[in-house]
């Protein structure tokens, strides 16, 4: 049973910074989740820094602690997980890295544990739905993002941080009828850019259609649009407003406050997640480690979501075997 030290016994200012203050240890025994790093950042269009995001996610994320009350759980009363580190990327070798993403990440998917995986750039999330598809067949895919992602090519460019959702559906790792991208919004090529996503044959909910609909509408869509398939959670930080996010590559203004940014999490309990990945979180552009406060909430909420799994999945067994 892995768990965080416990900061009221060892401040929480000393040691090696983990994720949350897990143990380090790349193991899948003992283990629900997972949290990793992929350190690559030589896809993204305009800024590049998001491989030292890892990093500094894991140095403000020392100030978590296990009891989540808006959810009331505490998570490790129900699940066990480590920092696993991060994946030894390619720079510059999109191509590499993903072989290398693969290899690390379908044996944790194997064993049935649940990744929690921080970026760099978008273009990982490729990586990952290779491993899922490897493990699990297509599934689906919650996509929350200022932008789609469904892009062709940059420069010609077909593997880049714009490209990876097409990329994914032509590779038949998705399963698109269950699939859904919120967000949307910001100034674009053409009006094709986001009918290219729903002919492609997503969901895509505008950030002006969920100020219209509100958020438990949206939250019920999504629902709604993935059943009880196996899903796969995208965070791209730059879904929450920039006054909230400043610290990443392409910021769109006009998006969720940091408080909306975790009640979508949150709103995702009932699904069947197998795997999470939070992506673009640029340091350099953090003034204040505020987008790291907040990418760090964020996969506090991911990993919560793990807990509140095991614990239905507990409960149901329990009443299950109970006498009749
Ligand atoms: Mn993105
Ligand atoms: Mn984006």
């Amino acid at each position: 049973m892995y768990k965080p030290k416990d900061s009221s016994l060892s401040p929480r200012f000393c040691g090696v910074r983990t994720f949350m203050r897990l143990e380090q240890v790349k193991t899948t025994e003992n283990v629900d989740f997972v949290v990793m790093g992929v350190p690559f950042d030589t896809a993204a269009s305009n800024r590049t820094g998001q491989r030292s995001a890892p990093q500094h996610i894991r140095n403000f994320s020392v100030l978590l602690k296990p009891y989540n009350p808006d959810v009331d759980i505490n998570i490790f009363d129900h699940c066990s997980g480590v920092d696993y580190g991060d994946v030894d990327v390619i720079p510059g070798n999109i191509h590499r890295t993903y072989d290398k993403m693969v290899s690390e990440i379908y044996p944790i998917l194997e064993k049935g544990i649940i990744p929690i995986i921080m970026g760099g750039d978008h273009s990982i999330s490729l990586g990952n739905l290779r491993a899922f598809y490897k493990a699990y067949g297509p599934i689906a895919l919650v996509h929350f993002d200022s932008h789609g992602d469904t892009w062709d090519n940059y420069y010609g460019e077909k593997y880049m941080h714009g490209t990876p959702f097409r990329r994914a559906v032509e590779e038949g790792l998705i399963d698109v009828e269950h699939s859904i991208q919120v967000g949307m919004r910001g100034s674009l090529y053409s009006p094709a850019d986001l009918q290219d996503a729903r002919d492609l044959g997503f969901e895509v909910i505008t950030m002006k259609e969920i100020r219209q609909i509100g958020m438990n509408e949206v939250l019920e869509r999504i629902h709604r649009r993935v059943e009880d398939k196996k899903v796969f959670v995208s965070y791209d930080i730059d879904f929450v407003d920039p006054a909230f996010a400043p610290g990443t590559g392409t910021p769109e203004v006009g998006g969720p406050t940091s408080f909306e940014a975790l009640e979508y999490v949150r709103g995702l309990k009932g699904l069947d997640t197998v795997g999470f990945d939070l992506v673009e979180v640029l340091p350099s552009y953090d003034p204040g480690e505020i987008t790291a406060a907040l990418a760090s909430s964020i996969i506090f909420e991911m990993i919560t979501q793990v807990a509140v799994k095991k614990e239905a999945e507990i409960s149901a067994v329990l009443e299950r075997n109970l006498p009749r």
